[in-house]
This record gives C-alpha cells, sequence and structure tokens, in this order.
C-alpha cells in the first residue's frame, strides 16, 4: 500500500505537525481557504483530506478523500487516524519540516554552527530545511516530541491488539 499523504484543515493543525514529525507528508490549509479550495488541493496533489468538519466531510466533490475524524484532543485524533491508515508514528521521525513539511537535510557543517553550544556538546547531529532556512537539533525538544511519538505508537499497539 502507497504510504499515505494527508491535507489537515486548519483546526487539525497540531495533529498535522505530529504526522510530519513521524514523517508523513503533509500539507496543513492555509487559513482562510474555503472548503472547495482543500477539497481540490487534496484531489489534485493525492492527498487525504482530514478534517473533524462534518460540513466539510459531506462535501458532495470529495471523492471519497475526505477522512472525518471525531476526537476532542490530540492523541484522540492520533488514534482515530492510526486506525484507519495504520500510522507508523515512528515511521521517520523528524526527517520532514514541522513547519512547511519539505523533507530535512543533513546540516552542512556550516548550518551546524546555528545549533547553540550547549546542544552541540551532545550530539553533532543536525538536520536543516531549505525552504524555511531553519536548523533543526536532537535537543531537548525533540526528545520530548520523540517520546509523545512513542506514546502514540504504543496507543496503536494497545488499539491492534484488542
Ligand atoms: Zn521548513
Amino acid at each position: 500500500m502507497a504510504i499515505p499523504r494527508f491535507l489537515c484543515d486548519e483546526m487539525l493543525e497540531r495533529l498535522g505537525r505530529w504526522l510530519r514529525a513521524a514523517g508523513y507528508d503533509t500539507a496543513i490549509a492555509t487559513p482562510g481557504s474555503d472548503d472547495r479550495e482543500l477539497v481540490d488541493q487534496a484531489r489534485e496533489e493525492e492527498r487525504w483530506m482530514v478534517t473533524r468538519d462534518r460540513h466539510l466531510a459531506r462535501f458532495r466533490n470529495g471523492d471519497g478523500r475526505i477522512v472525518l475524524l471525531e476526537s476532542n484532543d490530540t492523541p484522540g485524533l492520533a488514534a482515530e487516524l492510526s486506525e484507519r491508515f495504520h500510522i507508523d508514528w515512528l515511521r521517520r521521525p523528524f526527517s520532514r519540516c514541522l513547519d512547511c513539511n519539505t523533507p530535512l537535510r543533513p546540516a552542512t557543517p556550516e548550518q551546524g554552527e546555528r545549533v547553540p553550544r550547549t546542544a552541540r556538546a551532545f550530539s553533532s547531529e543536525a538536520w536543516y530545511c531549505p525552504t524555511c532556512d531553519k536548523v533543526y537539533w536532537p535537543g531537548s525538544h525533540v526528545r520530548r516530541m520523540r517520546h509523545t511519538l512513542e506514546n502514540f505508537a504504543h496507543r496503536q499497539w494497545v488499539v491492534a491488539g484488542d
């Protein structure tokens, strides 16, 4: 099965950023996009449109590409999506920019210079987003995020074994 690609509506931005953190190709709706634009974007880019909006989910040109979620919190949404798509939350952690979805590259030594000295003491690993010109490194924030991804992955396992 092809690896699913997603388009999260504006309200599901947080879920979208977690999908990016896990390595899934995920677009997040530009604020103010109307329903038709979103459905068109999902079709053109071959993405699953993920929403909590029942009205949008009934959109007649959705081509069955619309996924309606019902949970009110991010872990619940993550679990719902996992059941439907067998999301592997540890697929390729931190391989995409959280802000813009661009695949990250290993940082050059020059880009690595931008990592705070205290973080460099622990690891020389760093990644770079060529679109945002942003450098990521495995600091405490990334460790906390990885922990959350592990929790999502674990919940999926519990659901699968149920
Ligand atoms: Zn970026």
